[in-house]
C-alpha cells in the first residue's frame, strides 16, 4: 500500500451506503474516516486533515449543509456532495454551497471511485503539498517533515518505525492487527512478517521512552496487534 495514501472523510448516515463506498475506497487504497452526522463529520476535520471529503446533504444533527459552509469557510479541501434524487435542487445547492462535484443517489460506489480520482488528481496539481502534524503534547509527529519530537528533543526513527508510529498515531483508539501493519508498514502481506512488527514496535517504544508495562502511547492488544492512545492534552502546560 502506498504510504502517501490520500485522506477520506466520509460522511453518510445510512450505514450501508457507508460501509460500501469505505470498502471500496479502502481497495482503493485511500484512508477513509466514515462518520454518520454533520457534527461528527465537523469534529473529524477539525482534528485532521484530508484530502477530500464526500459528504451527503441530509444528514442527522448538522445538515450536509451546514457542514459545506463550515468547512468552506477555513479550507479548500475538495467535497464531494451526495444528495438523494429529488432533494431541494440537488445541483444546484450544492455547487453554490462549494462543493466541487455532486452525486445523485442512487450511484454506484465505482462512480464515486471514479469522481474521487478525478478530483484529487486536479486538487493534487492545484494545491501545494500541505503539512500535516499529529500533536500529542509530549509527542509530537511531524509527518510531513518527517520528524518526531518528544518532550520537545527530536528522536531519531528508521523509516519503517516512523511508518508504523504514524499509521497508529493517525487513528488513536484504532486497534491494527500486525498483518494490517505488515502490509501498512513494510508494504507486504505475508504472514512469517508479523513478528518484525513487534520488533519494530519495541525498537519504537524504547526511543520514546514508552514502557510497555505502563504505556502512555502504544498499546500491545493481546491476541490481535497494537493502537496507539492519544494522552489527553493539556494545552497549558505545553512550554515553546
Ligand atoms: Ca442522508
Amino acid at each position: 500500500m502506498a504510504n502517501d495514501a490520500r485522506r477520506i472523510l466520509l460522511v453518510e448516515d445510512e450505514k450501508a451506503i457507508r460501509d460500501a463506498v469505505a470498502a471500496y475506497l479502502e481497495r482503493e487504497g485511500y484512508w477513509v474516516t466514515g462518520v454518520g452526522d454533520g457534527q461528527a463529520a465537523l469534529e473529524e476535520f477539525n482534528k485532521r486533515k484530508f484530502d477530500l471529503i464526500v459528504l451527503d446533504l441530509m444528514l442527522p444533527k448538522l445538515s450536509g449543509e451546514r457542514v459545506c459552509r463550515a468547512i468552506r469557510d477555513e479550507s479548500d479541501v475538495p467535497i464531494i456532495m451526495l444528495t438523494a434524487k429529488g432533494e431541494v435542487e440537488d445541483k444546484i445547492i450544492g455547487l453554490e454551497l462549494g462543493a466541487d462535484d455532486y452525486l445523485i443517489k442512487p450511484f454506484s460506489p465505482r462512480e464515486l471511485v471514479a469522481r474521487v480520482k478525478a478530483l484529487l488528481r486536479r486538487s493534487h496539481i492545484d494545491s501545494e503539498p500541505q503539512r500535516e502534524v499529529l500533536d500529542f503534547g509530549e509527542l509530537v509527529i511531524d509527518v510531513s517533515g518527517h520528524k518526531i519530537l518528544v518532550n520537545d528533543e527530536e528522536v531519531d526513527l528508521t523509516a519503517s518505525e516512523f511508518k508504523l508510529l504514524t499509521t497508529l498515531a493517525r487513528y488513536p483508539g484504532r486497534v491494527y492487527t500486525r498483518m494490517e501493519l505488515v502490509e501498512k508498514v513494510l508494504g507486504y502481506d505475508f504472514e512469517g512478517y508479523e513478528r518484525t512488527i513487534d520488533s519494530h514496535v519495541k525498537n519504537l517504544r524504547a526511543k520514546l521512552g514508552d514502557d510497555p508495562k505502563n504505556p502512555k502511547w502504544l498499546y500491545t492488544v493481546h491476541g490481535v496487534g497494537y493502537r496507539f492512545e492519544a494522552p489527553e492534552k493539556k494545552p497549558a502546560e505545553k512550554s515553546e
